[in-house]
């Protein structure tokens, strides 16, 4: 009988395997898939590392968090600044001096907000309503069309006018000529792909690849005294308050016979008749020089069973939904529930460690 079976292999239960393993708990860690690492799983084609379910940045504030990370891998020095292509025109992002500058010939930030200032006026919106009234009642007509409408669109899969404003709370604007996409003290990417840091993590835990949690306990329901579970929430409890709701993507990644396709990690399409969000040029991120490029273009899709699960949709239908099943969960001593499936919140990594490292120490007090 082990201490914990932990049931998935990414970022959650990694952290949670480690800090176990180190206070001398036997774990034994299992994943459906045949891999580990869950979705910041990265795979080496053509000497590049390739971020297979969609471009993972690690950025934080959190210092604990950034040691933490520090220990089990090299960061490199990389900092995300994506470039938007609307129609014929290539905008820095996030919104700031670079991009109003392209936008509108103009050079100062007194100029930039005298624009954006006179277009929310002329819209003369009261309480915003739906998405795209609290879009444009921050950022103004030129911005919301050209950067946020398509992309946005897209990525949910619904008209902006039937989304709620809430999605969009704050979308900064920046006054410097800063392309820098994150606010956090520190950012960068694992030298050697994410794939290594989380089997850095596994070290000392047994892993049991393209193992199914239901068939395990089936067969061996006292194989752990205690379990942690990142899998679906709803899905534990076999839906039995109906279904929750995530948004997938879907990825086509090709290799390419040429040195650098895009010379940018990260562009954005934001018009909505590009059917793609994205596409990540994967070498960028660790500043590659290998003879060719691979190249992945990002599709958004609606979740639906056997294909993967990314983002919870975390509006308040689903939230109140959440709330039913954390209740049960809680009713559960002999189960913890962790990460972004589990506790149905859209976390970035450093949030994820965060959760973990919380979790582990109520759980190891
Ligand atoms: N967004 C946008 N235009 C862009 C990029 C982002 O309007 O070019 C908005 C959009 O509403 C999206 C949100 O910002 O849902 C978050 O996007 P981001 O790409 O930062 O999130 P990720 O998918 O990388 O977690």
């Amino acid at each position: 009988m082990y201490d914990y079976l932990i049931v998935g292999a990414g970022l959650f239960g990694a952290v949670f395997a480690r800090e176990a393993t180190q206070r001398g708990k036997t774990c034994l860690v299992i994943d459906r898939r045949d891999h580990v690492a869950g979705n910041i799983y990265t795979k080496e084609i053509e000497g590049i590392a390739v971020h297979v379910y969609g471009a993972h940045i690690f950025h934080t504030s959190d210092r604990e968090v950034w040691e933490y990370v520090n220990r089990f891998a090299e960061f490199n020095n990389y900092v995300n600044a994506p470039v938007a292509v609307y129609r014929d025109e290539l905008y820095n992002l996030p919104f700031n001096m670079n991009t109003f500058s392209k936008m509108w010939g103009i050079r100062t930030p007194a100029e930039a907000k005298a624009i954006i200032e006179a277009q929310i006026r002329e819209l003369n919106i009261g309480e915003p309503k739906n998405l795209e009234e609290q879009a444009l009642k921050l950022v103004g007509r030129d911005v919301y069309e050209k950067l946020i409408r398509g992309y946005t669109e897209k990525q949910w899969g619904r008209d902006c006018k039937d989304l709620p404003a809430f999605i969009i709370k704050r979308l900064p604007l920046r006054f410097r000529y800063d392309n820098n996409y994150f606010n956090d003290r520190y950012q960068g990417i694992p030298v050697e792909g994410y794939t290594k840091l989380v089997e850095k993590l596994l070290e000392g835990s047994e892993v049991r690849l393209n193992t199914d949690y239901a068939d395990l306990v089936k067969n061996q329901p006292q194989i752990a005294r205690k379990t942690v579970y990142t899998g679906m929430i709803d899905a534990f409890f076999d839906f039995c308050y109906g279904p929750l709701e995530y948004r997938s993507v879907r990825f086509e990644t090709e290799v390419l016979e040429e040195e650098n396709h895009q010379g940018n990690a990260v562009v954005n399409y934001t018009e909505r008749e590009i059917p793609y969000t994205r596409i990540i040029e994967h070498k960028h991120f660790t500043f590659g020089t290998q003879e060719k490029t691979v190249i992945s273009r990002e599709y958004p899709a609606e979740w639906k069973p056997g294909v993967e699960p990314y983002y919870p949709v975390n509006n308040e239908k689903n939230n109140a939904l959440y709330e039913k099943y954390r209740a049960l969960a809680q009713t559960r001593k002999d189960v913890l529930f962790g990460g972004r499936l589990g506790m149905y919140r859209y976390f970035d990594m450093d949030k994820v460690i965060r959760a973990a490292l919380d979790v582990c120490a109520e759980e190891f007090r």
